[in-house]
């Protein structure tokens, strides 16, 4: 299966699990969701505060490269949730994210991949001071733990890149069937 075709069944895959939740899961997840989306901005917002965006518009986004598999199941559910359409990849933009285009990334802050938003290179880490960089792990284990109680709740490893997920879909699990 070529990159297109595992992204629309990696998206068709996560509308279906999302489609057939009960009303409960749903809600279950949509509170992790938001949660979710929070963290992350929280994170970004710290960084952006330190100077970030300087630092990375002189960098050129130097870590926006070969991105195509940090885009997770949880990370589309966490569009879904929200009724935002997810990027068109473009994979032909290799070694360049197939997620960004000439201006950066062409999603939200807080819809990013997860791992786009905990990478923090040592440019940036140069800004920080010892009490953003406690805050910033504090915020990583509460991400973290977002995505290992989606995982539970339905049954699936979310957390790993969409495009892997569709390549090898797991049965349907019990809180969806
Ligand atoms: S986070 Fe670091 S590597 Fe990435 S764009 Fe910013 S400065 Fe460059
Ligand atoms: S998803 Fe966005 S932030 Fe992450 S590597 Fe791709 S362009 Fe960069």
């Amino acid at each position: 299966m070529n990159d297109q075709k595992a992204w629309e069944r990696g998206v068709w895959l996560m509308e279906d699990i999302h489609g057939r939740l009960p009303r409960h899961a749903r809600q279950q997840l949509g509170d992790l969701l938001a949660d979710y989306r929070r963290y992350k901005w929280e994170m970004l917002a710290l960084t952006l505060t330190a100077g970030s965006a300087a630092v990375c518009r002189d960098c050129g986004g130097q870590c926006c490269q070969n991105g195509k598999y940090r885009f997770s199941g949880l990370d589309l559910l966490a569009l879904l949730d929200r009724q935002v359409s997810a990027p068109t990849p473009d994979f032909s933009r290799k070694p360049f994210c197939p997620y960004g285009d000439a201006d950066g990334c062409r999603m939200e802050p807080l819809f990013r991949p997860l791992d786009c938003v905990l990478f923090i290179c040592t440019a940036v880490e140069a800004r920080l001071k010892n009490t953003v960089i406690n805050s910033l792990a504090s915020l990583e284990q509460k991400l973290r733990c977002n995505v290992k109680q989606a995982e539970i709740l339905l049954e699936r490893p979310l957390g790993q890149p969409l495009l892997l997920l569709a390549e090898h879909p797991v049965d349907t699990p019990e809180v969806i069937s």
